[in-house]
């Protein structure tokens, strides 16, 4: 079994990575990003609580999402291990989680974290669309869609994220300084952390992320 975590800042292209690494290992992915969008799709009294946070770009609650996460992780069988993506976000998150582990005994495999400098960071999410419909993601500069605006994979519009716009996305910075910065120490101190320089091509970090956890 193979458990990981992957961190970055927003729009490090920890969504580019982690599809690939699911794919090469057939691993379950746990988005909580992508659970609350779909609870907020829903219109469930989830996504209603969580759509406050979300749009504005800060984090919802630690309760909340450990609650979501901690239903997940026990009504799920893991064939050949999990991803966690966008969670544990803050250190009482990954204390959270560290229970939740425990009491199953399973262990993390590595953390990976996708390092990207912040001025590169406002480049890409500028330019970042995504796609109305299934949630694929593209760039208006170096991932295009084949036809202006419409998604490759299913025909629906793209359009911005509501928490990509400028003022959501330098909250979303700030956040993740204060808050799930602390956390590459905590994984540090467990030994987990393999950083990866997330400022080379998408296949480029994907081999990298390969050869730090030991594959090729
Ligand atoms: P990003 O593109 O920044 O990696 P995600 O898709 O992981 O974003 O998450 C989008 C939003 O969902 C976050 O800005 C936050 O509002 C909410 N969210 C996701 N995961 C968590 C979490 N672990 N704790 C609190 N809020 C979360
Ligand atoms: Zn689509």
């Amino acid at each position: 079994m193979i458990n990981l975590l992957i961190m970055g800042k927003p729009g490090a292209g920890k969504g580019t990575q982690a599809k690939k690494i699911l794919d090469h290992f057939n691993l379950t992915h746990i988005s909580t990003g992508e659970i609350y969008r779909e609870e907020i799709k829903k219109g469930s009294y989830i996504g209603q609580e969580a759509k406050k946070y979300l749009d504005q770009g800060n984090l919802v609650p630690d309760k909340m999402t450990n609650d979501i996460v901690r239903g997940v992780l026990s009504t799920t069988e893991f064939e050949n291990g999990f991803m966690l993506d966008g969670y544990p976000r803050t250190i009482s998150q990954a204390e959270a989680l560290d229970e939740m582990l425990n009491k199953r005994q399973i262990q993390l495999t590595a953390v990976i974290n996708v390092d990207v400098d912040d001025d590169i960071i406002s480049d890409r999410m500028s330019g970042r669309r995504v796609c109305s419909n299934c949630g694929e993601t593209y760039h208006l500069e170096y991932q295009q869609p084949k036809v202006d605006g419409v998604c490759d994979v299913c025909g629906h519009q793209l359009i911005q994220r509501p928490d990509d716009l400028k003022e959501s996305v330098l909250n979303r910075l700030k956040i993740y300084k204060n808050k799930t910065q602390p956390l590459l120490d905590y994984y540090e101190q467990k030994d987990l952390l393999r950083v990866i320089d997330g400022e080379n091509s998408s296949d480029r970090v994907f081999e990298d992320i390969l050869k730090k956890l030991g594959e090729l």
